[in-house]
């Protein structure tokens, strides 16, 4: 969370910061601010989106070869002009941005306040740069030397860039935790938070790593550790266009990127599943396939959406493996004192590859001897680095909050490493295996005939826009995608919704039953049909209204059903491929209806870098 960017160079630095904070926004919006060195540092900030930034600038001296950028999801002190970024030391002497939370600064602040300093902010991140202030000031030496004295004291997790009254071409950055990326140009460096504020630009990158110092000039890039030794930056080329993070002619991210899901799920199969040959091609799981069918049980960690793809996982794991799987959320699991054995195999789940509670749960379980499998979709990540092997869901850039084209990408990378595993262990029937590989390989043409209903979804949201609650019912492999579409409805409506195994619901939320609850079942054809066909029996029985997602030729459910959603048949194993698409669909229509900016839904933020 939080989105930074600094840029040094020839060009006009304020507009290449401002458009690297637009691409940048989905990962907080609660304010913005810029500084520049136009005779002295000048910081402009304001609450709100980058546009209401914008606003506030027009028509001041914007002049300046330098500058540093950031878009806030607060942590430390309510959304305010006054705890924006960036934060001007006490002596007005340096200018900084950061992304991630200070652990001890309420320690450190205790210090310098013993020392007479005062502060204008309540964050975390003005103790720091004061701290750093005060250190450069007592030991007169460099700002670098004193950010990496001030960082050996630092606990918790940072992304820091910093500019000097008096240096008109230095940007010093530093990193642990949250990402940092350098691009270089021809005379110019652009730094940001991911590569979208940097690939109109160039395509040369360095991913810098945690506990590294930055020291940043138009024609000049030095990496060192913090015990001042120089480190080789690795320059990676970006395999990203820049048509790949606008909008491409959709009103919305969230709308685009679920549309783009037959493209994104077939590029993510693509050159892995061979559905004629019946092969599946994984190298990095292919090298720890022993191990991992050996393994006395395997953890999947994530958090949110990617926690649901780690359910379904789990279902179709231990359905065609038959390996034990557990589900946890990465929070819980890296503060429960878990117990983690040499050769437990650990399936991290996260999207950005940077989410802080996964990566820091694997990072202890990679102590403890485990074998690492990242599922994630930006290349490069720190979660994609820390693991021993994985597999990229090749989604692309998502930037709309709310993810979908992700999920897609983690569900089908999921099934692909099931159906490998069953494979090498000889758990699956020949025949199974190529029937599911030919069903996995034709989601991305039922994904595109399923996403034609977008019209018939959107008048479906029309009628259930004013609802207040909504209950999602599912069982087997469609009870997660129950709780996803609670989720993406809450995050994008703000209505409050619940996901519950049908059967479960018996248990307490029936009562919340009336003419007025929506409850929509994911209801295709599979195992539990007719037992879910009942549980819809006991709604109707209590006068709630039934929005049924069934599968075609099903002539029992619209019987009881007040609207339904009618998708193409496919193996229960696959279906949650496809039922989550019409949720994703009914969630965004509900948004719009009710006139929210689902593409930045309140309070929200993407890529969780913060606990
Ligand atoms: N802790 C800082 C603040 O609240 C940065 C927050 C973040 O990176 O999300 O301003």
């Amino acid at each position: 969370m939080c989105g930074i960017v600094g840029y040094t160079g020839h060009r006009e630095a304020y507009p290449v910061v401002l458009k690297g904070l637009k691409r940048l926004e989905y990962r907080g919006y609660d304010s913005s601010g810029v500084a520049l060195l136009n005779g002295g540092l000048k910081v402009y900030k304001k609450k709100g989106k980058v546009a209401e930034m914008e606003d506030a600038v027009v028509g001041k001296d914007l002049h300046s070869h330098i500058g540093i950028g950031h878009t806030r999801w607060a942590t430390h002190g309510e959304p305010s002009d006054r705890n924006a970024h960036p934060h001007l030391s006490q002596s007005g002497d340096i200018a900084m941005i950061h992304n991630g939370i200070i652990e001890n600064y309420a320690k450190i602040k205790t210090e310098l306040v013993s020392k007479g300093y005062t502060f204008k902010s309540d964050t975390d991140t003005e103790v720091l740069l004061n701290f750093i202030d005060d250190i450069k000031k007592n030991n007169e030496c460099s700002l670098e030397e004193a950010v990496r004295i001030a960082l050996r004291r630092i606990v918790g997790a940072y992304c820091i860039l910093l500019i000097h009254k008096d240096d008109p071409e230095t940007i010093i950055a530093a990193r642990k935790g949250s990402p940092l990326v350098i691009g270089i140009g021809k005379g110019e460096h652009f730094l940001a938070s991911d590569a979208s504020p940097i690939i109109e630009y160039t395509k040369e990158v360095v991913y810098v790593n945690d506990y590294e110092i930055a020291i940043v000039k138009p024609d000049e890039l030095i990496l060192k550790n913090l015990g001042n030794d120089k480190q080789t930056p690795f320059i990676t080329k970006l395999d990203m266009e820049l048509a790949a993070i606008e909008k491409g002619g959709y009103d919305h991210f969230m709308l685009k990127e679920i549309f783009e899901q037959p493209q994104t799920i077939f590029d993510c199969l693509r050159g892995r599943l061979d559905a004629d040959k019946g092969t599946i091609t994984m190298s990095g799981i292919e090298k720890y396939a022993e191990q991992i069918i050996q393994a006395g049980r395997i953890i999947i960690i994530a958090c949110g959406t990617s926690w649901h793809a780690g359910l379904v996982a789990e279902y179709i794991i231990e359905e065609l493996c038959r390996i034990p799987v557990e589900v946890e959320y990465a929070s819980e699991f890296r503060y429960r004192n878990p117990i983690v054995n040499k050769g437990d195999v650990i399936i991290a789940i996260s999207q950005s590859g940077e989410t802080a509670d996964t990566l820091v749960a694997i990072e202890n379980a990679k102590e403890k001897g485990a074998i690492i499998l990242g599922i994630v979709n930006v290349v490069g990540s720190s979660i994609a680095r820390l693991s021993h092997a994985g597999a990229y869901t090749h989604a692309g850039p998502e930037i709309g909050v709310a993810s979908t084209k992700a999920f897609t990408g983690q569900l089908a990378v999921l099934m692909m490493v099931a159906l490998k595993l069953a494979q090498v262990k000889q758990t699956i029937t020949a025949e199974r295996y190529t029937s599911l590989c030919k069903e996995l390989a034709e989601v991305p043409d039922k994904v595109a005939d399923i996403l034609k209903l977008d019209e018939h979804i959107q008048k479906l949201a029309e009628k259930y826009k004013d609802a207040t609650d909504c209950l999602f019912l599912g069982r087997g492999y469609n009870f997660p995608i129950a709780l996803e579409g609670a989720l993406k409805l809450k995050e994008i409506s703000y209505i409050h919704a619940e996901g519950y195994p049908a059967a479960e619901m018996k248990h307490g939320p029936i009562a919340l039953v009336d003419e007025h609850l929506p409850v929509v079942f994911v209801a295709t054809k599979d195992s539990y049909h007719e037992k879910v066909v009942s549980n819809m029996q006991e709604i109707k029985a209590r006068k709630g209204k039934v929005i049924a997602v069934i599968t075609e030729g099903d002539t029992v459910s619209p019987t009881l059903a007040d609207d339904i959603i009618v998708l193409p048949p496919a193996d229960e194993i696959i279906a949650p491929l496809l039922t989550t698409i019409p949720l994703q669909l009914l969630a965004y229509h509900i948004g719009i209806a009710k006139g929210y900016d689902v593409d930045k839904p309140r309070n929200l933020a993407k890529s969780v870098t913060v606990e």
